[in-house]
């Protein structure tokens, strides 16, 4: 529970009861006999404590019931105006096309690629963190349907993250001007290389939808599979495949050595259509190692921003069919982990 400023508006953010005997739907309660823990875990407000004397009173108040920001819709706006670590219930928004800001972290040892990107309705706008595979699901200048976001403060401004339980649907166009202006302090500057791949090394890996953990091997044969990082026994179809790699690519006789992630290998296979299995990680490499020409966008840490053919070869083989839905986002249904998981992004 967490007071305002105003004695009299109190917002619940959340409320468990032990043994009392009432039904706690949509009643206006006064508690009595509670007391105030001497530490403060939220600067604006304050926790209270109950205890086997404290009662519940029906009462009635001078202000309408509001729903938890969890559950409702919500504009970028109202988002700005909530404190750190709230849930965004959903949030239509469109992707400015201003430069994001790309990034490997290390969460429990392992590697994560999350994705910085600009956000905005009629209301303003705010800085959206895209989490692995979610940061191949949304593109620039679209407008999509964000629901389970959570809330971030960094350096003293609210900023959104995504969770292992939101889901990107994409709508309608909204109508939000788009100016393509980049912030120069955003970290996310990055340069145009065309060349030729010289060298490519890819690995395929699952990854746990609950605690994100690579596993070392998933038997094909199994059904089941044991988290190596949680020990958790799951089904083997929930545990996503990730891919990593590295570019070695020549640009004007000078050779670069680049990092390719998983939301940019996606972003091209899906793109050019090109023909895997999902283990098969030969032929991916194959592919790129086949190519006339590429073009990359490499940011400040010799990551690959984005990947294509340059227009002169930008042509999709018709023989070539997509054969892997299975590839597709596992459900992160687990959102407590999240904390550990996000909280390197933050730092
Ligand atoms: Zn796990």
């Amino acid at each position: 529970m967490k007071m305002c400023k105003s004695r009299l508006q109190c917002t619940v953010k959340m409320m468990v009861l032990f043994n009392l005997d009432v039904q706690v739907i949509q009643f206006n309660y006064k508690l009595n006999q509670i007391f105030r823990p001497a530490g403060f875990s939220d600067p604006d407000g304050f926790d209270v404590i109950c205890s086997k004397t404290t009662s519940l009173d029906v009462v009635t108040v001078p202000f309408s019931r509001i729903a938890p920001s969890g559950s409702r819709r919500m504009d970028v706006a109202a988002v700005k105006a909530l404190g750190p670590r709230q849930n965004v219930g959903e949030l239509e928004a469109k992707v400015l096309s201003r430069a994001a800001l790309s990034k490997i972290v290390l969460v429990n040892r392992e590697e994560c690629e999350l994705k910085e990107i600009w956000v905005a309705d009629t209301t303003g706008e705010i800085k959206l963190t895209l989490w692995d595979s979610l940061i191949s699901q949304v593109d620039v200048s679209k407008s999509y349907c964000f629901s389970n976001l959570a809330t971030r403060e960094m350096q003293g401004v609210i900023r959104l993250t995504t969770t292992p339980s939101t889901r990107v649907v994409e709508i309608t166009q909204l109508d939000v001007p788009d100016e393509g202006r980049d912030d120069p302090d955003d970290g996310a500057a990055s340069t145009t290389l065309r060349g030729v791949v010289s060298g490519v090394q890819i690995r395929a890996r699952h990854r746990c939808p609950r605690c994100h953990g690579l596993q070392n091997q998933i038997s094909a044969n199994s059904i089941t599979h044991r988290c190596d990082a949680c020990n958790l026994l799951q089904r083997s179809s929930v545990y996503g495949l990730t891919y990593r790699g590295t570019i070695v690519l020549t640009a004007d006789q000078q050779e670069h050595s680049l990092t390719v992630t998983d939301s940019c290998i996606n972003a091209y296979l899906a793109r050019y259509r090109v023909a895997y299995s999902e283990n098969d990680v030969e032929t991916i490499e194959e592919h790129f190692l086949n190519l006339p020409e590429v073009e990359i966008c490499v940011n400040n840490d010799s990551l690959i921003t984005s990947l294509i053919q340059p227009l002169s070869q930008n042509r999709v083989d018709q023989s070539l069919v997509a054969a892997n839905d299975d590839n597709t986002v596992t459900d992160g249904e687990a959102a407590q982990v999240v904390e550990d998981w996000e909280a390197a992004a933050l730092v």
